[in-house]
């Protein structure tokens, strides 16, 4: 097979739906999620914890039954060529379960026998060395540090050689060095040829990795587009303002602001970074006669994003 798909990754229409019996009350996690991913991208899918990200993800590793929808990895339906579909794709949970009295080296000989590749072919040593495991080479699963395991855990995903490596919250509960340690190999990976696709629930870590990110919440996709197209929509600041004495309402003088009063009495007024000014707010707020006991910047976070995302979708609609 000479010819490259165009996408790693195809979702269309997904829908899932857990439960639904007498026990359960149906839950619908993903919602006809529609979603390309692009053959040598580093791909995000950010979203809050719930939003569907790893049901999408399990769908694909066959983990997870769909409820309708196509699935396609590397040109292959996952219905129609399961096998085939799936060999294309290695998958790092997020969850570290491994059997801790296999060494590092068996671990990997073992998951390659479980994926058919012949002795000749395994990398078993290239790859222990590619995650900096070769002097663990023998040592017990059980004796390597947490950061240890999940590189093995990304190494175990490589055996059969996937052009697809995906990665399910890569970096949940990592601590700060480490996760740097796995960014770097990642993007290793991916400058070799490696599609790297992976969820998270933090923006700095689809901001730094990332070059396409696709943001899901409730099931559904809210937005799919290039970084940096992305990040320009998060050039809103607030400006919170505790006034001298509580106030009744919004003050008139900001009407041409996005202001709302928060429970502790604060006001928090929503303005462009570079286009509008915080003076000219100030100026706007001393018209109305209120005084300052204390003023702050906020920058934007994950929610506002969402919250501005979904809030333009419902304009867009209207
Ligand atoms: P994320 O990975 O973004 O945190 P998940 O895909 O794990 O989200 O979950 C999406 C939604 O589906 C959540 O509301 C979750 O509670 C629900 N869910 C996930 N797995 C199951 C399951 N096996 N049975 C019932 N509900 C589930």
């Amino acid at each position: 097979m000479t010819d490259l798909p165009e996408y790693a990754l195809e979702a269309i229409d997904l829908r899932k739906t857990y439960g639904g019996t007498k026990t359960t009350p149906p839950k619908e996690a993903l919602k006809g999620v529609t979603l390309r991913i692009k053959r040598g991208s580093i791909f995000g899918l950010l979203g809050p914890n719930g939003a569907g990200k790893s049901t999408f993800i399990n769908i694909f590793a066959g983990l997870v039954n769909k409820t309708s929808g196509t699935g396609v990895i590397w040109g292959r339906d996952i219905d129609k060529e399961p096998r085939d579909s799936r060999a294309a794709i290695g998958i790092v949970p997020q969850e570290i379960n491994m059997d801790v009295f296999f060494t590092p080296y068996e671990t990997l000989e073992l998951m390659a026998g479980f994926y058919g590749v012949p002795k000749s072919e395994r990398r078993s040593e290239e790859i222990l060395a590619a995650v900096g495991l070769t002097d663990k080479r023998d040592a017990y699963v059980r004796q390597l540090s947490g950061g240890m395991k999940r590189r093995l855990l990304v190494a175990k995903a490589l055996v059969h050689n996937p052009p697809i490596l995906v990665l399910d919250e890569p970096t949940a509960g990592v601590d700060i060095e480490l996760r740097r340690q796995l960014w770097e190999y990642v993007r290793e990976l991916h400058a070799a040829g490696t599609t790297i696709v992976l969820t998270t629930h933090y923006l700095e870590e689809a901001q730094e990795l990332c070059d396409e990110i696709a943001i899901v919440d409730h099931g559904e996709v809210v937005a799919c587009e290039p970084k940096d197209a992305l990040l320009k929509r998060m050039d809103t600041k607030s400006l919170v303002i505790d006034p001298v004495e509580p106030l009744a309402a919004v003050p008139k003088s900001l009407a041409g602001f996005e202001a709302e009063i928060r429970d502790g009495g604060s006001l928090a007024i929503s303005y462009k970074f570079g286009q509008q000014s915080v003076a000219e707010i100030i100026e706007k707020y001393n018209e109305s006669g209120a005084r300052i006991a204390d003023l702050r910047t906020e920058e934007p976070d994950l929610e506002d994003v969402f919250m501005s995302l979904t809030y333009q979708d419902k304009g867009d609609a209207a």
